[in-house]
């Protein structure tokens, strides 16, 4: 009991200069008004002993908010709540509640998110690791088959060189777009903005990309602008969009067309590169543009595709302000789209 009364008494001390301002203050005028000293002297005991109760009342109560304050913490912190409704304080310390539940929620949003991107870096490095194991495994597969005698049989021995041979390029392709990808997320990616002629980085693209067409018998169709088109972007970086696109253009394209078209808008021009291939089902099309996501895993592998292609572009063209839009149908063909600033 006395314990308590101290320990009240000690807590409600932290207003002790405030508490003594108003004693001085009640006893300056008991003696204005009664100016006895004999009549004032029980008047002051009795207003001290009046205090000391005050003291004692306003004392549990600070001790009882401090230690419902430190529940919720200690709650907090032990992961007591499912939700910021959970955490209640007593009725006059609401903004306090308030304070305390918002920050309940944005922890609660930091560690989710955090969580969440512990949970995308390791599926990302098991991603890496798998599409790393199946380059090296083939490349090891056939360069001991052909150790243990295969190199001795001309029926096999080149067919083997070759498909290891494709099988490094993919590596080294899986390797660039990984490097592509890592400094784009780490922000190391510089972008170097500067207008140039479109038409002419167009033709420069498709002759460098018209014996992988013609291997295919598949037309490159472009129909530049009558008058010089200047756009404003980096240079580099879309040519690694636009030679991503193609090539995906013509390897999910078995026969047919790719074409590249411009459309003049005011302040931009809309770029498409349309073909008649393969096309995408409605239920991928959100997610191809995700890493290592694949419509068709085999057939991808297949054609030397590292699943990273798309995620690459749609990082550049962001970085340009801008958005990729894709439009496709299965066995008709897909439209990749994006505008560029004039
Ligand atoms: P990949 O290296 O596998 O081609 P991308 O990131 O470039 O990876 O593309 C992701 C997936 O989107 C591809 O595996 C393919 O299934 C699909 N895709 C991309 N472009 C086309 C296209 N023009 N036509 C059909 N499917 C496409």
């Amino acid at each position: 009991m006395w314990n308590e009364i101290k320990a009240n008494i000690s807590s409600a001390l932290v207003y002790f200069r405030e508490f003594i301002l108003f004693l001085v203050l009640v006893v300056v005028i008991i003696f204005l008004l009664i100016e006895k000293l004999s009549l004032s002297i029980p008047l002051i005991l009795l207003l001290v002993i009046v205090g000391v109760i005050i003291l004692n009342l306003i004392g549990r109560r600070r001790i009882k908010e401090i230690n419902e304050i430190k529940n919720i913490i200690a709650s907090i912190r032990q992961s007591k709540y499912q939700s910021s409704d959970e955490i209640i304080l007593t009725e006059h310390l609401s903004s306090l509640e308030n304070e305390i539940k918002e920050m309940f929620e944005k922890a609660k949003n930091d560690i989710e998110y955090l969580e969440r991107l512990q949970r995308m870096r390791s599926q990302f490095l098991a991603n890496v690791s798998h599409e790393l194991r199946t380059p090296i495994f083939s490349i090891q597969g056939y360069l001991e088959t052909l150790l243990n005698g295969a190199m001795d049989d001309p029926k096999v021995n080149k067919h083997f060189l070759q498909k290891a041979d494709q099988h490094t390029v993919n590596l080294s392709n899986l390797l660039n777009d990984l490097i592509d990808i890592s400094m784009i997320e780490s922000g190391e990616m510089r972008m170097s903005y500067r207008y140039f002629d479109i038409n002419l980085f167009i033709k420069n693209i498709l002759t460098d990309l018209s014996l992988m067409a013609e291997e295919k018998n598949i037309k490159l169709v472009f129909n530049p602008t009558k008058e010089e088109l200047q756009v404003f972007g980096d240079k580099d970086k879309l040519k690694q969009v636009f030679v991503n696109l193609l090539q995906n253009a013509i390897k999910y394209t078995d026969e047919g067309s790719v074409e590249i078209l411009l459309e003049e808008e005011k302040k931009f021009v809309n770029i498409s590169i349309k073909d008649t291939g393969i096309g995408i089902p409605n239920e991928d099309l959100n997610r191809i543009f995700e890493r290592f996501y694949r419509v068709d895993k085999a057939r991808s592998r297949a054609v030397g595709g590292t699943g990273l292609g798309l995620a690459i572009v749609k990082h550049i063209i962001e970085a340009h302000n801008s958005k990729i839009i894709v439009k496709s149908k299965p066995d008709e063909g897909s439209i990749f789209s994006f505008k560029l600033k004039k």
